[in-house]
């Protein structure tokens, strides 16, 4: 038995979509009734990324009576799903989510941001489920508390059935535009061709054991390579902060291979001193202290402490030295992981300085202003919070271009004193998690300016 569950990693999966879609209500659904029952199956909280094994899914789908078996360990979800860029993040050349839930409210359909998730997955080529979600408005509806979907279904009124037909084939439509063809998925005959819709509610449940069920069997069906367990190390960073009594640390997503304390790793050339993961849930009041570990197999979420990791870039790999490569073939992949973003920056050294969460974000956003039909050159770029000396680096703009002179932070904090510098010496910044939204708030500003 060992053997066999070798074979696959779980596979990752993120959520994305529109604001208010239902993204967190979604993942707070499916990890909150488990931890209330506290049965088959542990649901861990880990670093950034809730893992689900194989079991608990089980025990939820048992109703759908799907005899097919459960090849992959559990799910791994991305646990930000107000991160629309975590799509964009990277592993070794590929996208980090194995899958990607598109969340659309039944109710409003398509909107900016929908399309806008589009647009990223399908810059990454993931593959995704689309969740038409709040099924539970439809007026009338009669709630199943975490039935199927086709059994919920079922014990509706013909008025719902048919209101909820009509939405259904509205939000076709809209998909048909955006040039994708998409089915509910129990009556999708071309799968892999014709996108998969699972009608949900994140409030009774009806239809969360057929997306569940669905993401495992469609990654463990058309994934199995990119699901085999490997002992080369696929690493990728999400976030680098100071945790009181640990210094600068890095969250990092173990996608393949195994991880031990006292691995070199690179390219920052460092030395694992500390894995760390939140303890069970069961152990959750343990307040501030984490479970250290003596090695890690993929997939996880991690917490690494280690001198020097200050110099991590949130978004690019992290590789082991040694086990897979040498210290320059490191050096040499990760200065590929920056490249595309680099070569966005204008060379006439005038633009505005883009400041964003991760590098996947970065890229993500230099995409969307490059793909826009006005012209906005970008003359600096930054990862991580805007401080005070990112400031006075845009400060210098100013008398080239006052419109330069401007701080585009997407997806990031800016320091207090930041925000103080930036007020006295006539900085401009704009904030934004939305893409669109932090566009649009800078295309407005010049707009008034050139009025
Ligand atoms: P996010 O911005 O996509 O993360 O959306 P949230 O999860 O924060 O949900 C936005 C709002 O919609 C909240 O008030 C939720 O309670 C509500 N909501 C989310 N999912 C559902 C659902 O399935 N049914 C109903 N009735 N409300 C929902
Ligand atoms: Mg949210």
């Amino acid at each position: 038995k060992q053997a066999e569950e070798n074979l696959l990693r779980s596979p990752i999966c993120c959520i994305m979509g529109h604001v208010d879609a239902g993204k967190t209500k979604l993942l707070d659904f499916v990890r909150g009734t488990n931890v209330q029952e506290g049965e088959a199956g542990f649901i861990t909280q880990q670093i950034g990324a809730t893992y689900f094994p194989a079991e608990n899914i089980r025990e939820r789908t048992k109703e759908l009576k799907a005899d097919a078996k459960l090849k992959v360990p559990g799910l791994l979800v991305i646990d930000t799903p107000g991160h629309e860029s975590f799509t964009n993040l990277r592993s070794r050349g590929s996208g980090l989510c194995d899958i990607a839930i598109l969340v659309v409210d039944i109710m409003d359909g398509l909107k900016p941001q929908t399309i806008e998730s589009l647009k990223l997955l399908k810059m990454r080529n993931t593959e995704f489920i689309i969740a038409l979600n709040k099924v539970d408005r439809l007026y009338g509806w009669k709630t199943c508390r975490n039935a199927p979907i086709v059994k919920a279904m079922k014990q509706q009124s013909k008025d719902v059935q048919n209101e909820f037909n009509m939405k259904l084939r509205q939000i076709v439509t809209q998909f048909m535009e955006q040039g994708l063809n998409t089915e509910l998925y129990y009556k999708n005959r071309e799968m892999g061709e014709t996108f998969n819709m699972v009608p949900t509610s994140a409030i009774s449940g009806e239809g969360i054991p057929d997306l569940l069920l669905l993401l495992v069997q469609w990654t463990q069906k058309t994934m199995v390579e990119k699901l085999t367990f490997s002992n080369k190390v696929q690493c990728t960073v999400l976030e680098v902060k100071v945790i009181e009594g640990h210094g600068m640390t890095i969250d990092v997503v173990l996608v393949n291979g195994v991880i031990h304390e006292g691995d070199q790793i690179g390219p920052i050339v460092t030395t694992i001193r500390a894995l760390l993961t939140p303890h069970p849930m069961k152990e959750l009041r343990v307040k501030g202290t984490y479970l250290h570990h003596k090695e890690i197999k993929a997939a996880q979420g991690i917490k690494i402490t280690a001198q020097g990791l200050e110099h991590a870039i949130a978004g690019t790999g992290l590789y082991v030295v040694g086990i897979d490569a040498d210290l320059e073939d490191v050096k040499e992949v990760a200065m590929e992981d920056m490249k595309s973003v680099m070569s966005r920056i204008d060379k006439s050294g005038e633009g505005v300085y883009v400041q964003a969460s991760t590098l996947g974000s970065l890229e993500a956003f230099l995409e969307y202003l490059k793909s826009s039909d006005v012209c906005i050159p970008v003359s600096g770029i930054g990862i991580g919070p805007v401080h005070k000396k990112d400031v006075m680096k845009v400060s210098v703009m100013l008398e080239k271009k006052k419109e330069y002179g401007t701080i585009l932070a997407f997806d990031v904090k800016v320091t207090p004193e930041a925000r103080e510098l930036a007020a006295e010496l006539g900085v401009k910044i704009f904030i934004d998690d939305v893409i669109y939204r932090l566009f649009d708030q800078f295309k407005a500003y010049i707009c008034n300016l050139k009025e």
